[in-house]
């Protein structure tokens, strides 16, 4: 057993990101400017998106797309149960009423058939989440939303750098969130940006600063004018140039992250597949996996413990693991405001009853991975419910 206590999400900035902050810091301006200007240009470049605008979270980029979109009171969002709260409560930010729908068994991306079950003539937005990375199938959702007017917008956080049938997700015309928080694939502390068609990121933009004609770095530079008007009462929810300090450097080495985290997963999924008592996480062939999380699931009919008692089993083996996501129509503001009960979406509760995220960053050691194959492995066959004869 391994005598540290391996972290779920360690943070290990590289002294570029250290230096660039510290350049920021020494500079004259340390709010949105040229360094958040540089980190959307460089981000437009790398994932081939109309435009971005960089913004302080990825709740902020889906609360600012569904306001720029004018959604609200009497719409409809629908989206998944399978995801972090921030994606339904920004529904509730503007009004509407989120629609939850179950998942996929495999990749625990919303369920497409469902998606179609719900639409009705208030459906506005549906909202995707591109779950631990693997993207949903963005053909098949153009296909049922574009005929019928209602917008995409993509919840990515997840999946900065992933791609669909050869495409970076956030290259579309409709609008597309990543999260830059501390332990996702890219960070910037906090953070995130917003991509889609010119016409919106412009929108979004002006609503992310009060709803302001001109943004402050230019009526404070030498071109700038004092003058300024409010189109809309809008927000507060632009990017420091601290933040994109980190990112522009994050976003260099975000190509040799992406590979080590594939490594690590591939070295997890050829030890486990090989044990009858775990379901490893598939990729399909047509997607680039972003790997934000390695989802284990275990086949609890034929194991003596329980997700929770595993949990602690790895715990005791010094490995840090989470759980992503507890479904969102389990949680008393949801499931009281909508009636909701567990059984309502029983996939994502099977799923949520039976799964573990593994450690996965690009600072795992081999060592490392070995050590957290060793543990669940050990566990595994120690909890293992002999068939009868
Ligand atoms: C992390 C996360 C968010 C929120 O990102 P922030 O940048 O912290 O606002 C939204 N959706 C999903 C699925 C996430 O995992």
């Amino acid at each position: 057993m391994r005598a540290d206590f391996l972290k779920f999400n360690p943070l290990k900035l590289g002294e570029e990101e250290i230096a660039e902050v510290v350049d920021t810091l020494r500079s004259e301006w340390i709010t949105t400017g040229p360094k958040t200007k540089r980190f959307e240009e460089d981000f437009v470049r790398q994932f081939d998106c109309k435009s971005a605008v960089a913004l302080a979270s990825c709740t902020a980029g889906l609360h600012l797309a569904l306001a720029a979109l004018g959604i609200g009171k009497r719409d409809e969002v629908i989206t998944t149960c399978m995801t972090f709260t921030a994606t339904a409560n920004v529904i509730e930010h503007v009004g509407a009423t989120p629609v939850l729908v179950d998942v996929e068994p495999d990749t625990l991306n919303l369920d497409l058939a469902q998606v179609e079950a719900a639409i009705t003539p208030r459906t506005k937005v549906i909202m995707p989440v591109h779950y631990a990375g693997h993207p949903v199938e963005m053909d098949a959702l153009r296909a049922l939303a574009e005929p019928r007017g209602i917008t995409i917008l993509e919840d990515a956080a997840h999946a900065v750098g992933a791609t669909y049938r050869g495409r970076p997700i956030g290259s579309g015309e409709n609008p597309c969130a990543f999260s830059f928080y501390a332990t996702k694939n890219l960070t910037t502390a906090e953070g995130g940006m917003l991509t889609g068609s010119a016409e919106l990121m412009d929108k979004a933009r002006i609503l992310g600063l009060h709803g302001m004609s001109r943004d402050a770095w230019k009526r404070y530079s030498k071109s700038g004018s004092w003058f300024y008007e409010v189109l809309a009462p809008g927000f507060k929810y632009n990017m420091t140039d601290i933040q994109a300090s980190l990112g522009l450097w994050q976003l260099k080495k975000l190509a040799g992250f992406q590979q080590r985290r594939a490594e690590i997963a591939a070295a997890y999924t050829k030890a486990f597949s090989a044990c009858d008592l775990l379901e490893t996480p598939v990729v399909r062939p047509h997607v680039g996996h972003a790997w934000h999380l390695y989802v284990l699931r275990l086949k609890s009919e034929r194991l003596s413990i329980a997700r929770n008692r595993f949990i602690d089993e790895m715990t005791a083996r010094n490995i840090g693991t989470s759980v992503h996501f507890i479904p969102i129509h389990l949680h008393p503001y949801y499931r009281e405001t909508y009636g909701y009960s567990p059984e309502d979406f029983p996939v994502a509760l099977d799923a949520y009853h039976r799964m573990l995220s593994l450690p996965l960053h690009p600072g795992l050691t081999d060592a490392d991975v070995a050590d957290v194959i060793e543990a669940v492995l050990d566990i595994a066959t120690k909890n293992y419910v002999r068939r009868a004869a």
